[in-house]
């Protein structure tokens, strides 16, 4: 009888453990897909956006040939407000598309898009630098009021797919050790191989907080990209015929793209006057460096990129955290799945020219497809990585201030801080770079296969 019960016990616990893998399984299958299709979704929408921006410049040139200056104003002013709408547009379809696969909203995530609608509503007007300028001066006018009740209305849709990949006006953008998520991961693991790599000196002459030089300040730029999933334009005063050295067949290439999408026809004279013309951000449509497989720490690609697609640009990044399985079995956290995704808008001009071959946005957007996150521009710690942003946010001035004392109990980053502030731990690895330290350098270039995996996500 006692036999058979333990069987029998025994028995129950496989089945109900049995069931919460597949659940679990069942989870994480479902998850995978919400932030693909999220990220795939926000991706369309801003390749739809970048077109629109593109027919519309090209209506511009339409109206110079026409003479048409009451066109002329309207098109500028649609194709700045397009510059936010058009990437607001893509965060609400993100999310429909994380819950048409089975997502609900994530309340925490929410809670961020509210207080960063907030931000825009209050602090962004009211923000000044030290001459008393405006920090944030407007696109156009009203234009925060607006930005902040788009941002608002998706956070109480319900934020089910976190943005990973904001760009806030108000981020002290990386260049610093304490903004590296990677330093963090590299003492608590320990991973003294990170220090010999990218800051051996830090390592060698720390000795206390008061040492880290200040958090980089805010910068004044010009302010015309939407934070989330922005598509990374500029606007530039000049002739359309300066955007390229072989002006006549650009002019005939305009007509042809005029003519197919019947827009009108652009005269000569259009090619001359200077206008304002929506263009592609050079620091952001540069050349695709991670992927490129030359490069030392080369990506892991079977293939090399192809030309067309050589370009960073616009992209977006989906961040899932489910939560909410209950389980069958004892455990000893709650599970929480989460899955974060990338995808980018691609297309072509003349069939096997970048989009931004010419500098000017024109309608080139045919097709989106998922990128690997690590070749995104999401950063290193992720803008819906609720802990790793409080980390940033809210502690790091105190700590700059008062040391790791100062630091959030509970805090994962915090108590790495703590570690970090002990001289003998700091030692331990100097102490083993000074015999192991070629043990860091990984075999690298064309031809060379390495061992041991690579530090690239997926
Ligand atoms: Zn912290």
């Amino acid at each position: 009888m006692i036999f058979l019960l333990m069987v029998l016990v025994i028995l129950v616990f496989a089945v109900l453990w049995n069931v919460d893998i597949h659940k679990t399984l069942h989870l994480k299958s479902l998850t995978q897909n919400a932030g693909d299709a999220a990220a795939l979704m926000a991706a369309r929408w801003q390749g739809i956006t970048l077109n629109v921006i593109g027919d519309l410049n090209i209506m511009q040139a339409v109206a110079i040939s026409e003479d048409d200056s009451f066109a002329l104003g309207a098109i500028t002013n649609i194709q700045a407000r397009l510059c936010f709408v058009g990437p607001m547009i893509a965060l609400e379809a993100s999310q429909q598309a994380a819950k048409n696969n089975g997502m609900y909203e994530h309340e925490e995530f929410s809670e961020r898009m509210r207080a960063h609608a907030n931000a825009v509503r209050y602090d962004y007007p009211s923000k000044t630098d030290d001459s008393g300028e405006m920090l944030f001066t407007e696109p156009y006018e009203g234009c925060w009021e607006e930005y902040a009740d788009m941002i608002d209305t998706v956070a109480n849709n319900g934020v089910a797919a976190g943005p990973d990949n904001v760009h806030y006006y108000t981020d002290r953008v990386a260049g610093h050790t304490l903004l590296d998520i990677g330093f963090y991961g590299a003492v608590n693991a320990p991973a003294w191989c990170w220090f010999f790599r990218n800051d051996y000196d830090l390592l060698k002459t720390y000795s206390n907080f008061r040492d880290w030089d200040p958090l980089p300040e805010l910068v004044n730029r010009e302010y015309m990209n939407s934070e989330i999933f922005g598509l990374q334009l500029t606007k530039r005063q000049t002739p359309l015929s300066s955007m390229t050295g072989d002006s006549d067949s650009f002019f005939a290439f305009l007509n042809d793209i005029a003519n197919d999408r019947e827009l009108g026809t652009i005269t000569t004279n259009a090619m001359d006057t200077p206008a304002l013309w929506y263009c592609y951000n050079d620091d952001w449509w540069g050349a695709w460096e991670t992927m490129n497989t030359e490069a030392p720490e080369y990506f892991p690609l079977t293939g090399t990129l192809r030309d067309e697609y050589n370009y960073r640009g616009a992209d977006a990044a989906c961040r899932i955290n489910a939560s909410g399985l209950t389980l069958l079995t004892p455990h000893q956290y709650a599970p929480t799945v989460k899955w974060s995704a990338a995808a980018k808008p691609f297309g072509t001009l003349n069939d096997n020219e970048r989009p931004n071959t010419y500098g000017i946005v024109l309608p080139a957007f045919q097709q989106v497809a998922m990128i690997p996150i690590d070749a995104s521009s999401a950063g290193a710690g992720g803008s819906y990585n609720i802990e790793w942003r409080t980390h940033i946010e809210q502690h790091l001035e105190q700590y700059t201030q008062r040391g790791p004392s100062g630091g959030e109990a509970g805090c994962y980053y915090c108590t790495q801080l703590v570690t970090w502030e002990i001289s003998a731990f700091r030692e331990t690895g100097v102490s083993w770079l000074s015999t192991n330290s070629y043990l860091c350098t990984l075999p690298s270039g064309p031809g060379r296969y390495r061992t041991g995996g690579t530090s690239r996500g997926h």
